[in-house]
């Protein structure tokens, strides 16, 4: 069939044996080949219904400014992406951590190197002061906030992080960063390993909420108490399971829940305990079969560095001294 007969055939009525809402199966295989008129063919097409336009970026598919609006952004936002110079497998990697999304995040914003430090905001704005409110000394760029300020550098020293030699094989603070997420990059650090990137991936993050909460609340860092939160966050990113699967599993247990038996009660205990405060609580609730609350306790107490184990541990004594009331 010569080019000026495809030409007639403009919308996909004319593919219909004329008056009905039928395929013209002779004259789609005439035109496509073999495995698209199979695709037409299989298509079931309504037979009252009429003909109407779609706006595909909308669920519903009716146009909205709204709906415009976010396609417009989100196809600027993958040119970003697409046009940096940062491999993909380091994003893929990156999301696979089990951090706080907000950590998640602020690594995104350092590896894209937007992050909006002063000496950067001063060159859209000369009205920003661009020097490091840590140490007044210094413009504060990306590598003097997070890696040579004297106060990043007492962090990351009492961390055990070797941050110097650590850098020195990287060319940027960006490419450093980009390295935690590469295969192969242990050549460097022996150290390197799942728990090594997330203590990195949280220090950035408490060094910049640490000067975010200096220049926009006025609140000194105090360093230990940040040394702390580090720890403490990276142990349980660590070792805790990452809440979607907390409840994921919450709501199998819900599922498969079963009421106590009458006359029986069950109590429930927990502890919690911060290693910065070295403040402890304790909790503990009674219910009988119809899940009435028959009673509950609360106590906090401040004890010396003993950890969270002691608190648990004396949960459970204060729960079996506690039940004998009840029996
Ligand atoms: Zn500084």
């Amino acid at each position: 069939m010569g080019l000026s007969s495809l030409l007639s055939y403009t919308f996909v009525c004319d593919l219909f044996l004329p008056g009905t809402k039928i395929w013209n199966e002779q004259l789609i295989c005439s035109i496509f080949n073999h495995d698209t008129s199979i695709a037409i063919l299989n298509m079931h097409i309504p037979p009252t219904d009429e003909d109407y336009l779609i706006w595909k970026p909308d669920r519903r598919s009716s146009f909205t400014v709204k709906s415009a609006y976010n396609t417009l952004c989100a196809s600027s936002v993958n040119n970003a992406i697409a046009s940096d110079n940062i491999p993909r497998h380091v994003w893929k990697h990156l999301l696979k951590y089990k951090v706080p999304h907000k950590v998640q995040l602020f690594v995104w914003i350092c590896l894209k190197n937007i992050v909006p430090v002063r000496a950067k905001l001063a060159c859209y704005n000369p009205e920003v002061e661009p020097h490091c409110k840590f140490c007044n000394n210094s413009l504060e760029t990306i590598n003097h906030l997070l890696v040579e300020c004297d106060y990043a550098t007492s962090i990351w020293n009492a961390l055990n992080v070797d941050i110097t030699t650590d850098i020195q094989h990287y060319n940027s603070f960006q490419t450093w960063v980009a390295s935690w997420f590469s295969a192969g990059e242990e050549l460097h650090n022996n150290n390197r390993n799942e728990g090594y990137v997330i203590k990195l991936m949280c220090t950035i993050w408490y060094i910049w909420k640490d000067r975010c909460n200096l220049i926009f609340q006025d609140i000194p860092p105090n360093k230990n108490i940040t040394i702390s939160r580090i720890q403490y966050l990276t142990h349980l990113c660590n070792h805790v399971v990452i809440p979607t699967s907390v409840n994921r599993q919450c709501s199998t247990l819900n599922k498969d829940w079963i009421p106590l038996e009458e006359g029986f009660l069950k109590l429930n205990i927990d502890a919690s305990y911060m290693s910065e405060t070295k403040k402890g609580s304790i909790g503990l609730m009674v219910r009988d079969h119809a899940v009435g609350v028959k009673g509950f306790k609360l106590e906090e107490e401040v004890e010396a560095d003993v950890g969270a184990e002691h608190f648990e541990c004396k949960a459970l004594f204060m729960a079996v001294d506690w039940m004998k009331r009840w029996l």
